[in-house]
Formats: C-alpha cells, sequence, structure tokens
C-alpha cells in the first residue's frame, strides 16, 4: 500500500499542477468510494471549487479549498491518482474523476475498491488522532524514545500504529528495523537508548531515500502521471520472499507473521535477544 514516501511523492507531483485549478465536476463511477458527506453533497460542493493548497499529513492527502473545507483522499491498499486530459478513457478500476479547468482531470484509480475521500470542514475529524510526522523536525530520538517507554507491543506493530507515527506501513516499518538491527518482535520498552537512535536514524534514512527514488512501485503504486517508482529496488527485506538472502551477512531471510502482518527480516542481523550492553 502507499506509505509516507509514496503519498509524499504524489502530493509533491500534483502540487504544482492543483494549486489555483477550479473544479468543474465530479463523476463517480462506484459511490462507495465518498465516506463522507452525502454523494449529491460531496458532488455538489466541490463544484466551482478552486483548490488552494496539497498537503500530506500520515497517509492521507488534503485538498484545500476555497470554501474553506477540505478534501482528504486515503489510497488505502490500492489507490492511485492519475492527472489526466479530460478526454481520457477511464479504465475498468477507475473509480472517480475530479474534472478540472483546462481540460484535465484528476483520475482516481483503485483496483480494490478500498480508497476513501471525504470532504470536510475540520481536517481534525480524519487526521486529529494521528501520532508525529517522523520527517518533521518536532520528531526527535527524544520523542521516539517517551513514545517507547512502557510500551510492550512488538515494534513492528508500534511502527505500523498510525497514532504512534504518522505514515509508515508494512514496507518502511521492516526497511527500517533492518537498518537499525532490531527484531521485529522486540517489544518497544525493551529498546536501549542506543537502539532508539539507531532507530530513529533508520526511519529517517528508508523514508528520505524512497521519496528520493519517488515511492516503491510493488504493487498498483503509480505516480500521478502514470510513472513506477524505484524505491523497491533498494529494498533489503520488505517483500523479499522467505529464502532469498540478507545482503549483508548472507543468511536467508526470514518471514514472520506480527499482528497480522507478513514480516521479512533476518534473523542474523536483527537477533530477538540482542547480547547486554556491557
Ligand atoms: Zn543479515
Amino acid at each position: 500500500m502507499p506509505e509516507l514516501p509514496e503519498v509524499e511523492t504524489i502530493k509533491n507531483e500534483l502540487l504544482p499542477h492543483l494549486v489555483n485549478r477550479h473544479i468543474t465536476g465530479v463523476t463517480l463511477f462506484w459511490d462507495g468510494i465518498v465516506r463522507q458527506p452525502s454523494v449529491e453533497e460531496f458532488c455538489s460542493c466541490l463544484k466551482g471549487q478552486r483548490i488552494t493548497e496539497v498537503a500530506r499529513r500520515g497517509k492521507y492527502l488534503i485538498f484545500s479549498l476555497t470554501s474553506g473545507q477540505a478534501l482528504v483522499i486515503h489510497l488505502k491498499m490500492t489507490g492511485s491518482l492519475l492527472l489526466k486530459s479530460a478526454s481520457a478513457e477511464p479504465d475498468k478500476f477507475i473509480r472517480a474523476i475530479i474534472h478540472l479547468d483546462k481540460e484535465a482531470g484528476l483520475y482516481f484509480r483503485d483496483p480494490r475498491k478500498l480508497g476513501v475521500m471525504w470532504l470536510v470542514e475540520d481536517t481534525n475529524s480524519i487526521i486529529g488522532k494521528l501520532g508525529p510526522e517522523p520527517l518533521e523536525a518536532c520528531f526527535t530520538p527524544q520523542i521516539l524514545a517517551q513514545r517507547l517507554a512502557k510500551r510492550k507491543a512488538p515494534i513492528k506493530a508500534l511502527l505500523c500504529d498510525q497514532g504512534f507515527i504518522a505514515g509508515i506501513g508494512n514496507m518502511y516499518a521492516d526497511e527500517a528495523l533492518f537498518a537499525a538491527r532490531i527484531h521485529p518482535l522486540r517489544t518497544g520498552e525493551s529498546l536501549s537508548r542506543n537502539e532508539i537512535e539507531h532507530l530513529y536514524g533508520a526511519i529517517q534514512q528508508v523514508l528520505w531515500s524512497a521519496i528520493g527514488n519517488k515511492g516503491a512501485s510493488v504493487d498498483t503504486y503509480f505516480r500521478p502521471g502514470g510513472e513506477l517508482g524505484t524505491a523497491h529496488f533498494q529494498f533489503q527485506v520488505a517483500h523479499r520472499l522467505s529464502g532469498k538472502f540478507c545482503s549483508k551477512c548472507g543468511t536467508p531471510i526470514e518471514r514472520i507473521v506480527v499482528r497480522n502482518r507478513g514480516t521479512y527480516f533476518c534473523p542474523h542481523c536483527q537477533p530477538e535477544h540482542p547480547p547486554a550492553p556491557r
């Protein structure tokens, strides 16, 4: 599913094309994509609005509108937003088109129909409970340490918990834990100060690197122009079939399930019981 680097790439690539553009109408091919308000109200309220800003929070895209409302989009597992000419023929997975001025349209493509759109007065009703943004200056090793204290959940599950930290999902949690040499089943409270510093640095490194590579096209992720991202070519463990070998030590990568999530790690580089610090 698109995670922070993919949604950040989409935001970065849509922003110059969408700010100050007018929405001329909405076509829905599947009404279930609108969560709030009613489909009729959603379509009538969007028509005529100008987009004033495009932002990202966690895995959400936020389009601010002249009415003071915001269009909030979550792409979930398989969603993409494609910027096309108004005459482009929608394929069978296009669930909605937001028509724009200058003969353009934002096409919401979503094979599994899990993506959601909301039109809200106050974005806090959707994103208010998200944890800190990992790439913002207010997120520090000290903040991470505070949030990990007394947490008995596996670190893999905490990293994927949007209320704990925003934007990280299965792929980048696995990559960050590999880079920090931390076993995914270690509890939050068990991490040493040193390990927390490493984990903090690993989160920054894997996310910035993936943004630089325009996201990972492992499933159905496309950039707004239809191009793929290349971040998955850098993956060390995520989405590797078990049995492939660790690039650092040659040990076969293992797959376990942590809170219903397939999790890849190197059992040698990420020991479950690391030696006690001297
Ligand atoms: Zn290894």
